[in-house]
Protein backbone atom coordinates (compact mmCIF):
# COMPACT_ATOMS: atom_id res chain seq x y z
CA UNK A 1 0.00 0.00 0.00
CA UNK A 2 1.32 3.37 -1.11
CA UNK A 3 0.81 5.27 2.14
CA UNK A 4 2.06 3.00 3.86
CA UNK A 5 5.18 3.09 2.58
CA UNK A 6 5.41 6.11 3.49
CA UNK A 7 5.83 10.07 2.07
CA UNK A 8 9.66 10.03 1.72
CA UNK A 9 9.88 7.01 -0.72
CA UNK A 10 9.01 7.06 -4.23
CA UNK A 11 5.75 5.62 -4.71
CA UNK A 12 3.44 6.00 -7.79
CA UNK A 13 0.29 4.09 -8.24
CA UNK A 14 -2.61 4.02 -10.17
CA UNK A 15 -1.95 1.39 -13.24
CA UNK A 16 -1.01 4.19 -15.31
CA UNK A 17 1.53 5.34 -13.51
CA UNK A 18 5.13 4.31 -12.73
CA UNK A 19 5.12 0.77 -14.10
CA UNK A 20 7.78 1.73 -16.95
CA UNK A 21 10.47 3.52 -18.04
CA UNK A 22 8.56 4.93 -21.09
CA UNK A 23 5.13 5.44 -19.01
CA UNK A 24 7.58 7.71 -16.46
CA UNK A 25 8.60 9.64 -19.38
CA UNK A 26 5.07 10.03 -20.50
CA UNK A 27 3.90 11.18 -17.05
CA UNK A 28 6.91 13.42 -17.01
CA UNK A 29 5.85 14.78 -20.26
CA UNK A 30 2.08 15.08 -19.38
CA UNK A 31 2.64 16.76 -16.06
CA UNK A 32 5.03 19.24 -18.07
CA UNK A 33 2.27 20.65 -20.38
CA UNK A 34 -0.07 20.34 -17.45
CA UNK A 35 1.83 22.71 -15.75
CA UNK A 36 1.88 25.34 -18.81
CA UNK A 37 -1.85 24.63 -19.09
CA UNK A 38 -3.25 25.55 -16.18
CA UNK A 39 -4.66 21.99 -15.17
CA UNK A 40 -3.01 22.55 -11.45
CA UNK A 41 -5.66 23.21 -8.80
CA UNK A 42 -5.34 24.36 -5.38
CA UNK A 43 -7.90 22.92 -3.18
CA UNK A 44 -8.14 24.44 0.72
CA UNK A 45 -8.18 22.29 3.76
CA UNK A 46 -9.43 24.03 6.93
CA UNK A 47 -7.59 24.45 10.38
CA UNK A 48 -9.81 24.97 12.96
CA UNK A 49 -9.22 26.52 16.77
CA UNK A 50 -10.45 23.55 19.16
CA UNK A 51 -11.67 25.36 21.70
CA UNK A 52 -14.71 26.78 19.17
CA UNK A 53 -14.38 25.47 15.97
CA UNK A 54 -13.39 28.91 14.61
CA UNK A 55 -11.57 28.31 11.01
CA UNK A 56 -7.98 30.27 12.03
CA UNK A 57 -6.00 29.01 9.03
CA UNK A 58 -5.75 26.85 5.97
CA UNK A 59 -3.23 24.41 4.10
CA UNK A 60 -2.98 25.01 0.44
CA UNK A 61 -2.72 21.32 -1.33
CA UNK A 62 -2.22 20.82 -5.03
CA UNK A 63 -4.22 18.62 -7.28
CA UNK A 64 -4.13 17.80 -11.03
CA UNK A 65 -7.02 18.11 -13.04
CA UNK A 66 -6.18 15.61 -15.78
CA UNK A 67 -8.15 15.25 -18.78
CA UNK A 68 -9.55 11.42 -19.03
CA UNK A 69 -8.36 10.85 -15.15
CA UNK A 70 -10.46 13.38 -12.91
CA UNK A 71 -8.46 14.92 -10.42
CA UNK A 72 -5.10 13.12 -9.44
CA UNK A 73 -3.87 13.01 -6.03
CA UNK A 74 -0.31 14.75 -5.22
CA UNK A 75 1.26 11.70 -3.94
CA UNK A 76 0.85 10.68 -7.25
CA UNK A 77 2.95 13.19 -9.08
CA UNK A 78 4.99 15.12 -6.76
CA UNK A 79 7.56 12.36 -6.32
CA UNK A 80 7.85 12.12 -10.13
CA UNK A 81 7.76 15.88 -10.41
CA UNK A 82 10.54 16.07 -7.44
CA UNK A 83 13.14 14.11 -9.32
CA UNK A 84 13.32 17.33 -11.72
CA UNK A 85 12.79 20.81 -11.57
CA UNK A 86 8.89 20.48 -11.97
CA UNK A 87 8.93 20.62 -9.17
CA UNK A 88 10.10 24.34 -8.64
CA UNK A 89 7.41 25.09 -11.40
CA UNK A 90 4.69 23.58 -9.38
CA UNK A 91 5.75 24.91 -6.01
CA UNK A 92 6.06 28.31 -7.53
CA UNK A 93 2.55 27.73 -9.38
CA UNK A 94 0.66 26.76 -6.20
CA UNK A 95 2.90 30.10 -4.07
CA UNK A 96 0.91 32.46 -6.84
CA UNK A 97 -2.17 31.01 -6.67
CA UNK A 98 -2.36 31.24 -3.34
CA UNK A 99 -1.01 35.20 -2.40
CA UNK A 100 -3.96 36.14 -5.44
CA UNK A 101 -6.54 34.26 -3.38
CA UNK A 102 -5.46 35.97 -0.55
CA UNK A 103 -5.44 39.20 -1.96
CA UNK A 104 -8.77 38.75 -3.39
CA UNK A 105 -10.52 37.46 -0.35
CA UNK A 106 -8.91 40.52 1.63
CA UNK A 107 -10.48 42.50 -0.91
CA UNK A 108 -13.88 41.25 -0.41
CA UNK A 109 -13.82 41.32 3.39
CA UNK A 110 -12.81 37.80 4.10
CA UNK A 111 -9.31 37.85 5.15
CA UNK A 112 -7.84 34.43 6.27
CA UNK A 113 -5.15 35.02 8.76
CA UNK A 114 -2.90 32.96 7.37
CA UNK A 115 -2.65 30.08 4.58
CA UNK A 116 0.37 27.44 4.48
CA UNK A 117 2.02 25.93 1.51
CA UNK A 118 4.21 22.89 1.26
CA UNK A 119 7.42 23.12 -0.92
CA UNK A 120 9.65 20.52 -1.62
CA UNK A 121 13.95 20.21 -0.79
CA UNK A 122 14.53 21.27 -4.24
CA UNK A 123 12.30 24.52 -4.43
CA UNK A 124 13.57 25.52 -1.10
CA UNK A 125 17.42 25.76 -1.68
CA UNK A 126 18.12 24.88 -5.13
CA UNK A 127 15.14 26.88 -6.93
CA UNK A 128 13.87 30.35 -6.62
CA UNK A 129 12.10 30.14 -3.77
CA UNK A 130 13.24 33.18 -2.23
CA UNK A 131 12.89 35.12 -5.62
CA UNK A 132 9.00 34.00 -5.95
CA UNK A 133 7.84 35.29 -2.47
CA UNK A 134 9.78 38.60 -3.30
CA UNK A 135 7.82 38.79 -6.63
CA UNK A 136 4.55 37.62 -5.10
CA UNK A 137 4.39 39.97 -2.00
CA UNK A 138 5.17 42.57 -4.32
CA UNK A 139 2.04 41.61 -6.45
CA UNK A 140 -0.43 40.33 -3.58
CA UNK A 141 0.24 42.43 -0.66
CA UNK A 142 -2.77 41.22 1.02
CA UNK A 143 -0.83 37.98 1.33
CA UNK A 144 2.31 39.47 3.48
CA UNK A 145 2.27 37.90 6.86
CA UNK A 146 -0.19 35.71 5.80
CA UNK A 147 1.85 32.70 4.50
CA UNK A 148 3.29 30.13 5.90
CA UNK A 149 6.23 27.46 4.80
CA UNK A 150 5.54 23.99 5.42
CA UNK A 151 9.26 22.11 5.81
CA UNK A 152 9.78 18.21 6.74
CA UNK A 153 12.45 17.57 9.66
CA UNK A 154 14.61 15.91 6.99
CA UNK A 155 14.70 19.30 5.01
CA UNK A 156 15.87 21.76 7.98
CA UNK A 157 18.24 18.81 8.94
CA UNK A 158 20.08 19.19 5.88
CA UNK A 159 19.75 22.73 5.83
CA UNK A 160 23.57 24.16 5.69
CA UNK A 161 24.35 27.49 6.27
CA UNK A 162 24.05 29.05 2.70
CA UNK A 163 20.51 27.72 2.88
CA UNK A 164 19.90 29.44 6.20
CA UNK A 165 19.87 32.19 4.91
CA UNK A 166 17.36 31.66 2.58
CA UNK A 167 15.49 30.65 5.67
CA UNK A 168 16.38 34.26 7.09
CA UNK A 169 16.03 35.99 4.45
CA UNK A 170 11.91 34.67 4.07
CA UNK A 171 11.16 35.57 7.96
CA UNK A 172 12.39 38.96 6.77
CA UNK A 173 9.79 38.87 4.66
CA UNK A 174 7.53 37.90 7.09
CA UNK A 175 7.01 34.45 6.19
CA UNK A 176 6.87 31.60 9.05
CA UNK A 177 7.39 28.13 8.94
CA UNK A 178 5.91 24.94 10.29
CA UNK A 179 7.48 21.72 10.64
CA UNK A 180 5.38 19.02 8.55
CA UNK A 181 4.70 15.50 9.86
CA UNK A 182 6.30 16.05 13.23
CA UNK A 183 8.12 13.32 14.91
CA UNK A 184 8.47 10.87 11.57
CA UNK A 185 11.61 12.40 10.67
CA UNK A 186 14.90 13.13 11.80
CA UNK A 187 14.87 15.67 14.66
CA UNK A 188 16.73 18.32 15.66
CA UNK A 189 16.85 20.44 18.72
CA UNK A 190 18.94 23.44 16.86
CA UNK A 191 16.47 24.57 14.90
CA UNK A 192 14.27 25.18 18.09
CA UNK A 193 17.07 27.28 19.51
CA UNK A 194 17.16 29.55 16.51
CA UNK A 195 13.27 30.61 17.13
CA UNK A 196 12.92 29.45 13.18
CA UNK A 197 10.19 27.33 13.98
CA UNK A 198 5.79 29.22 14.61
CA UNK A 199 4.27 25.59 14.04
CA UNK A 200 4.37 22.09 14.61
CA UNK A 201 2.04 19.86 13.02
CA UNK A 202 1.66 16.55 14.68
CA UNK A 203 1.95 13.95 11.78
CA UNK A 204 -1.70 11.98 11.29
CA UNK A 205 0.01 8.58 11.95
CA UNK A 206 -0.52 9.63 15.63
CA UNK A 207 -3.50 11.03 15.85
CA UNK A 208 -5.20 7.68 14.03
CA UNK A 209 -4.85 5.56 17.38
CA UNK A 210 -4.74 8.33 19.75
CA UNK A 211 -7.73 6.40 21.89
CA UNK A 212 -6.23 3.16 21.35
CA UNK A 213 -2.36 3.10 21.52
CA UNK A 214 -0.72 4.49 24.43
CA UNK A 215 2.48 5.12 22.69
CA UNK A 216 0.75 7.04 20.06
CA UNK A 217 -1.14 9.39 22.86
CA UNK A 218 2.40 9.61 24.69
CA UNK A 219 4.18 10.94 21.64
CA UNK A 220 1.53 13.42 21.21
CA UNK A 221 1.45 14.49 24.34
CA UNK A 222 5.33 15.21 24.52
CA UNK A 223 4.79 16.83 20.90
CA UNK A 224 2.54 19.54 22.76
CA UNK A 225 4.99 20.06 25.32
CA UNK A 226 7.02 20.78 23.19
CA UNK A 227 5.61 22.90 21.34
CA UNK A 228 5.04 24.66 24.61
CA UNK A 229 8.18 24.57 26.07
CA UNK A 230 9.14 26.73 22.75
CA UNK A 231 6.17 28.40 22.88
CA UNK A 232 5.31 27.46 18.81
CA UNK A 233 1.70 27.07 17.71
CA UNK A 234 0.88 23.31 17.75
CA UNK A 235 -1.74 21.54 14.67
CA UNK A 236 -2.81 17.96 14.97
CA UNK A 237 -3.39 16.79 11.62
CA UNK A 238 -5.85 13.74 10.63
CA UNK A 239 -8.32 14.80 13.21
CA UNK A 240 -11.51 12.12 12.33
CA UNK A 241 -13.29 11.22 15.23
CA UNK A 242 -14.58 13.15 18.24
CA UNK A 243 -12.65 11.29 20.28
CA UNK A 244 -9.32 12.70 18.94
CA UNK A 245 -10.81 15.83 19.27
CA UNK A 246 -11.90 15.71 22.90
CA UNK A 247 -8.36 14.13 23.76
CA UNK A 248 -5.73 17.00 22.78
CA UNK A 249 -8.23 19.18 23.49
CA UNK A 250 -8.15 17.92 26.82
CA UNK A 251 -4.15 17.97 26.96
CA UNK A 252 -3.87 21.32 24.95
CA UNK A 253 -3.56 21.32 21.49
CA UNK A 254 -5.30 24.49 20.50
CA UNK A 255 -6.05 23.67 16.72
CA UNK A 256 -6.16 20.80 14.42
CA UNK A 257 -6.73 20.01 11.11
CA UNK A 258 -8.53 16.92 9.37
CA UNK A 259 -11.79 15.10 7.89
CA UNK A 260 -13.93 16.18 11.19
CA UNK A 261 -13.38 19.87 10.44
CA UNK A 262 -13.19 19.68 6.79
CA UNK A 263 -11.59 17.98 3.78
CA UNK A 264 -9.45 19.60 1.30
CA UNK A 265 -11.54 21.94 -0.78
CA UNK A 266 -11.83 24.09 -4.04
CA UNK A 267 -11.71 27.71 -3.63
CA UNK A 268 -15.21 28.50 -3.44
CA UNK A 269 -16.20 25.53 -1.58
CA UNK A 270 -13.82 26.66 1.15
CA UNK A 271 -14.70 30.46 1.03
CA UNK A 272 -18.98 29.07 1.81
CA UNK A 273 -17.75 26.80 4.19
CA UNK A 274 -15.71 29.53 6.12
CA UNK A 275 -18.84 32.19 5.57
CA UNK A 276 -21.20 29.86 7.05
CA UNK A 277 -18.60 28.79 9.96
CA UNK A 278 -18.32 32.52 11.06
CA UNK A 279 -22.28 32.95 10.65
CA UNK A 280 -22.31 30.76 13.62
P1 LIG B 1 0.79 16.89 3.85
O1 LIG B 1 1.40 18.23 3.63
O2 LIG B 1 1.13 16.18 5.10
O3 LIG B 1 -0.78 17.14 3.74
C1 LIG B 1 -1.73 16.50 4.52
C2 LIG B 1 -2.39 15.36 3.75
O4 LIG B 1 -3.29 14.67 4.63
C3 LIG B 1 -3.24 15.84 2.58
O5 LIG B 1 -3.17 14.84 1.57
C4 LIG B 1 -4.64 15.87 3.19
O6 LIG B 1 -5.67 15.74 2.23
C5 LIG B 1 -4.59 14.65 4.08
N1 LIG B 1 -5.54 14.71 5.17
C6 LIG B 1 -5.95 15.80 5.86
N2 LIG B 1 -6.82 15.49 6.83
C7 LIG B 1 -6.97 14.15 6.77
C8 LIG B 1 -7.76 13.20 7.53
O7 LIG B 1 -8.49 13.55 8.47
N3 LIG B 1 -7.65 11.89 7.18
C9 LIG B 1 -6.85 11.48 6.16
N4 LIG B 1 -6.82 10.17 5.88
N5 LIG B 1 -6.10 12.34 5.41
C10 LIG B 1 -6.17 13.65 5.73
P2 LIG B 1 -2.95 15.25 0.04
O8 LIG B 1 -3.71 16.48 -0.29
O9 LIG B 1 -3.21 14.03 -0.78
O10 LIG B 1 -1.41 15.62 -0.02
C11 LIG B 1 -0.42 14.65 0.19
C12 LIG B 1 0.96 15.27 0.29
O11 LIG B 1 1.37 15.84 -0.96
C13 LIG B 1 1.04 16.42 1.29
O12 LIG B 1 1.13 15.92 2.61
C14 LIG B 1 2.28 17.12 0.82
O13 LIG B 1 3.44 16.50 1.34
C15 LIG B 1 2.24 16.91 -0.69
N6 LIG B 1 1.76 18.14 -1.33
C16 LIG B 1 0.49 18.58 -1.47
N7 LIG B 1 0.44 19.77 -2.12
C17 LIG B 1 1.73 20.10 -2.40
C18 LIG B 1 2.36 21.24 -3.06
O14 LIG B 1 1.72 22.20 -3.51
N8 LIG B 1 3.73 21.20 -3.16
C19 LIG B 1 4.48 20.16 -2.65
N9 LIG B 1 5.81 20.22 -2.80
N10 LIG B 1 3.92 19.11 -2.02
C20 LIG B 1 2.57 19.07 -1.90
MG1 LIG C 1 1.60 19.86 4.66
MG1 LIG D 1 1.52 16.85 6.95
MG1 LIG E 1 1.23 13.89 6.88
Amino acid sequence: QAKAAGRNTYVLYGPELGKTAHARVDLRRALRYAVRNGELRVHYQPQVELADGRIVAAEALVRWERPGHGLVPPNSFIPLAEESDLIVQIDSEVLRHVAADLQCWSENGFPLPKISVNVSARQLYRGRLLDDFRQVLDHYPAARGRLEVELTERLLVDAVPQNRRVLDALVDLGVTFAIDDFGTGYSSFGYFRDFLIHTLKIDRSFIQQLAEEAADARITLAIIGLAKTFDIEVVAEGVELPAQQAFLCQHGCARAQGWLFGKPMPTDEFIAHWKQARAV
